[in-house]
């Protein structure tokens, strides 16, 4: 048993394909994460439509997709998820951040709506569960998976996930702004004692002062904070289009290429 990661986007506000981006790729947010028998889907940014490839070669497919949030760039890849239109397929998506704006089933539908987009959502055939919930709740969602959520701080909400199997535990937090000289106790109760956590470093230090209207937390700081001894590794996450994955490079104990998996094992 294991518990897997695997990062199929890490780019944030849009998509880039210029040879400077290459290296870690161009896709904006989606991660993979596979907790023993079970497969979850983090955020639906471009990165989806390869994982989608990737999953239509192993067969029927079933999953949990949870979003962070729906600005676009972590969910513009959800059109273009093959496995969502095949039937006999499985998915469960699930949102805590939209229990008073519609939820997550008329967001991600309002994507794919004329004249925005030729395909509607109603042609995917999978088994569709849409599911919204309010962050901070928690989840025992299979007898060894349990999924930890928290609210983070973002125009129009966000959630943070922790996602826990046998004895390990795997910490997604992005887009989130903390307050200066304050500490954000949601954040902090979620990745404490992770053994891995992916943290959004969009900006520098530098930059944040011009860019904070985004919502988004500068990434040096904060992965000074998750450091801390109980945190086995840590990594930054989605560098904006400009910063050519400095941050990640510089952060990461161990840069990854995209598509390429983390494991962490467990015991069974
Ligand atoms: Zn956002």
């Amino acid at each position: 048993m294991s518990l897997k990661i695997k990062f199929w986007g890490v780019r944030g506000s849009i998509a880039c394909a210029t040879p400077n981006h290459m290296k870690y790729g161009g896709n904006t947010s989606c991660i993979e994460v596979q907790a023993g028998d079970h497969r979850f889907v983090l955020d639906a940014g471009t990165g989806t439509r390869s994982l989608g490839d990737s999953l239509m070669k192993d067969g029927a497919c079933v999953s949990h997709m949870l979003f962070t949030h729906t600005h676009w760039d972590h969910i513009n890849g959800f059109p273009f998820f093959v496995p969502a239109y095949i039937p006999n397929n499985s998915f469960t998506i699930m949102a805590g951040h939209l229990m008073d704006q519609g939820g997550i089933q008329d967001v991600l539908s309002t994507q794919m709506h004329n004249p925005v987009f030729p395909v509607p959502i109603e042609t995917m055939q999978a088994d569709m569960v849409y599911q919204d919930f309010e962050g901070g709740e928690n989840f025992q969602l299979f007898d060894d998976v349990r999924v930890v959520t928290a609210p983070l701080n973002h125009p129009n909400g966000a959630t943070g996930y922790r996602i826990e199997h046998a004895g390990k535990s795997a910490v997604y937090i992005t887009d989130t702004e903390h307050v200066e000289g304050k500490s954000d106790e949601n954040v902090l109760r979620l990745i404490d004692g992770a053994d891995f956590v992916i943290y959004d470093s969009t900006y520098t230090e530098e930059e944040f002062p011009s860019k904070s209207a985004g919502g988004i937390r500068p990434g040096m700081k904060v992965c000074v904070c998750v450091r801390k001894p109980a945190q086995s590794n840590s990594v930054s996450f989605t560098t904006s289009p400009i910063m050519k994955t400095i941050l990640w490079m510089r952060l990461a104990r161990k840069p990854r290429m995209p598509g390429t998996a983390i494991s962490l094992s467990t015991k069974a």
